[in-house]
């Protein structure tokens, strides 16, 4: 098949470039980057459009502990830079743009980008999932003024200052952990008595000096002048309403899918993740799918990554299929 780059007119007056490929990617995380590695030792030539987050969310994670290969964990950005590597060498291109609409109804998939539109005989979607937000007064007011969804990016500006963490999962703990390096005081607020994360990371929480808990609690109002000074909670056992003095609130209550773009052309379950099977397809043959925009479920760096291999594997056995009925056709019209 041939790879060409013509323009495309939109309009009359601009020109927008178009380019063929067999390959597209959505995404670069471990399950994109994956994907186009595989994809690229199978000489297809991805492309992959990085979207702003190149690693993923695990690029913002201080240590991976977890990841196999690396038994004194390895720093997330590192091990981004490293996937990223390993995909360009065998000859996957990175495009550092983003899908900003897609139309899947027909063959080759159309994706725009904001400087070009892609033609695509495959797709891989790998476009992760974002953090929730609370959605209470103060939360978008402070954001990058105080309030913060990611504890590497931001913990540094909290040396030696009070925080305190919302949430209760892995997320929470792995965070408040990591929090305690720069602040005196770390207190993880979560709304019920339990903790949902792991039994290793609950242990390593509760033992550390700098950690608090509050429990049975939510916060329902962060305040301050020019940046955060403190939190309204409310006890949802006793509905006792109480005011904190901290500077920082960092807030991990889980993830939301980045599908929206696909909404009316993908089946979704009705958290929007992207349904799929072992095998990575979707409703929309030559559609494929990994990592955590269609996983709720374990939403780790080697899943993620296992993920985007098993999907390259399949839109390589798709291509090869639809390229050999194409031929057969070609050879009976002649
Ligand atoms: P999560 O497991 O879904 O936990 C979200 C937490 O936020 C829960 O404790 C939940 O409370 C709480 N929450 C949700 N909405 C809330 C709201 N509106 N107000 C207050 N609290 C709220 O999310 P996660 O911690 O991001 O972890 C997601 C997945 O990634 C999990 O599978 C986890 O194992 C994995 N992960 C693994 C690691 C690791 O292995 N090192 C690190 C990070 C994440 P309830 O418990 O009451 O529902």
């Amino acid at each position: 098949m041939d790879l060409n780059l013509g323009t495309l007119s939109t309009g009359g007056e601009n020109t927008q470039a178009q380019e063929h490929v067999r390959v597209l990617i959505l995404g670069a995380g471990p399950a994109g980057l994956s994907a186009a590695l595989y994809a690229a030792r199978n000489e297809l030539h991805p492309v992959v459009l990085t979207g702003t987050e190149i690693g993923g969310q695990a690029s913002l994670t201080y240590s991976i502990e977890n990841y196999p290969g690396f038994p004194n964990g390895v720093g997330g950005t590192e091990l981004g830079d490293l996937f990223q590597k390993q995909a360009e060498h065998f000859g996957a291109r990175l495009e550092f743009d983003s899908a900003t609409e897609v139309d899947l109804s027909q063959r080759p998939f159309r994706g725009k980008t904001y400087s070009k539109e892609f033609l695509a005989d495959s797709l891989i979607i790998t476009t992760g999932a974002s953090p929730n937000h609370l959605n209470i007064p103060g939360e978008r007011e402070f954001t990058g003024k105080g309030v913060s969804y990611c504890a590497t990016c931001d913990g540094w500006f909290f040396k030696d200052k009070r925080v305190v963490v919302v949430g209760g999962g892995d997320s929470a703990l792995e965070e408040s952990i990591f929090l305690t390096r720069y602040a005196s005081e770390v207190t993880l607020i979560h709304r019920r008595d339990q903790l949902r994360g792991g039994a290793i990371l609950q242990r390593r929480a509760m033992e550390n000096p700098k950690i608090r808990f509050l429990w049975n609690s939510i916060v329902t109002e962060i305040s301050g002048e020019d940046a955060v000074q403190s939190i309204r909670l409310k006890n949802v056992v006793t509905d006792e309403e109480t005011q904190m003095d901290i500077s920082g609130v960092f807030i991990f209550i889980g993830h939301t899918p980045n599908t929206q773009m696909f909404r009316g052309q993908l089946s979704m379950d009705p958290h929007g993740y992207i349904i799929s099977d072992m095998t990575m397809r979707t409703n929309i043959p030559g559609v494929f799918v990994a990592g955590e925009v269609m996983d709720p479920n374990y939403r780790q760096v080697v899943t993620s990554a296992g993920m985007g291999a098993a999907a390259a594997i399949e839109a390589t056995r798709f291509l090869e299929a639809t390229e050999e009925i194409d031929r057969k056709q070609e050879t009976q019209s002649a």
